[in-house]
């Protein structure tokens, strides 16, 4: 095995050299030659210790697990959405099948508007009151968990990383754009967010609750779901394009054009815990940085303050040198602060089942709304006007 073999895009740069591979037991100390020095090693002549981790990782496994769980969990949402628009539109001759609320999590505009009425108005939504739920549980989640969101339960985060990885067998690699390229793309996801949190802000609770109870504003999931079902040669062409480049690249719609995720990120810069390198204990092997997903130099930085970290623990479980990395408190490498995938995963499902069953109990999960109104607007989901267009053409007659 050459050196310049084992580093990714996050690596440094070093020329090819044959290494030995250690084979210590657990818990020894041995001279590791298959990494980098740091300058001050070189400049010293000295060589890192490898004090192999003692126990095994397993917070892949854990995060696989949440990342199948959520997976299957839309889908059954998306599912059972599917065949209540099919009863309604077929008059209600089919058996009923019941709107399930947990699609309001796939409309994160509203969510966020309705998280702007609740601020503004300091009451609960009576019309899609999960997509405000979800949201703050998701944006919690982000607050105190890195942008876990995107890394554990997203569905579309999670189709995004089993593509590139699978990309990565196909092609034997993923691609890196160059930075003149990644960088204007990175701020993509930040312009469309910036669109519609000002779109958001310039709208007073009372403008917010009409667009929510208008014809338009209560069958946007129906729109969205009919989105998918009639789609026309271009959007097939353009889904065709991003599943390619999500082949192709890291995470290119989580790291590019996603809005939600750029929200999130900003919102994780403030969570008191960041990935943590001990650099007494850490070798130099820049395995972190050729795992991670977000394409951070982890084996160069002290702590990851980057919006990007999501919290994946990639990075944690390649690193082969006793507490070395870790997902700790800010300012602390201590094991006492240290949160582990499991607490991470308690974590989250603590937020989430919380805000879904508070909302449930209090009876602010599901929409009420007449059977008739139902059958009525569902099947001419396609035929509503949205309000800001109404009114522009009331203003112009
Ligand atoms: S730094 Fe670690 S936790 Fe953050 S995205 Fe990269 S691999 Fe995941
Ligand atoms: S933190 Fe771990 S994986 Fe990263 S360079 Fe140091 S020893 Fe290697």
């Amino acid at each position: 095995m050459t050196v310049s073999s084992m580093f990714g895009s996050g690596g440094s740069t070093v020329g090819s050299a044959t290494i030995q591979a250690p084979s210590p037991g657990i818990g020894e100390t041995v001279p590791y030659a298959g990494g980098i020095a740091s300058s001050k090693d070189q400049l010293s002549g000295t060589r890192k210790k490898l004090i192999r981790r003692s126990g095994r990782d397993s917070s892949q496994q854990i995060r696989l697990a949440v990342q199948a769980f959520f997976l299957v969990l839309n889908l059954w949402i998306g599912l059972q959405f599917y065949f209540f628009v099919r009863w309604a539109e077929s008059g209600g001759i089919t058996p009923a099948v019941p709107r399930p609320a947990g699609v309001e999590g796939w409309l994160p505009i509203e969510g966020l508007m309705q998280f702007k009425y609740v601020v503004a108005s300091g009451a609960l939504p009576r019309l899609h009151p999960a997509a405000f739920f979800l949201f703050t549980a998701f944006a919690l989640s982000s607050l105190v968990f890195r942008k876990s969101f995107c890394g554990w339960l997203c569905p579309v985060g999670t189709v995004s990383e089993y593509l590139w990885k699978l990309g990565g067998r196909i092609f034997g690699r993923n691609f890196r754009l160059p930075p003149w390229l990644d960088y204007p793309l990175r701020s993509l996801k930040y312009l469309l967010l910036s669109f519609f949190v000002y779109a958001v802000a310039m709208m007073s609770a009372a403008a917010i609750a009409d667009f929510v109870a208008s014809p338009y504003g209560l069958v946007v999931d129906v729109r969205m779901l009919n989105f998918f079902r009639f789609m026309g040669s271009t959007t097939a062409i353009v889904l065709a394009a991003l599943a390619l480049a999500a082949l192709l690249v890291r995470n290119f719609w989580c790291r590019y054009l996603c809005p939600y995720g750029a929200l999130m990120g900003l919102i994780s810069m403030f969570s008191p815990f960041r990935i943590s390198r001990n650099e007494s204990a850490c070798i130099d092997c820049a395995k972190c940085a050729k795992a991670c997903p977000s394409v951070l130099p982890v084996d160069k930085l002290i702590q990851i303050r980057s919006a990007e970290c999501i919290g994946c623990l990639e990075c944690v479980a390649v690193c082969p040198a006793q507490d070395a990395l870790s997902l700790n408190m800010v300012g602390s490498t201590g094991a006492r602060h240290r949160v582990s995938a499991w607490q991470l995963a308690a974590g989250m499902a603590i937020i989430f089942f919380g805000f879904v069953g508070s909302a449930k109990l209090t009876g602010h999960w599901q929409t009420q709304l007449p059977q008739q109104v139902v059958l009525q607007l569902v099947p001419a989901a396609g035929e509503q006007q949205h309000p800001m267009t109404t009114e522009r053409t009331g203003e112009e007659r």
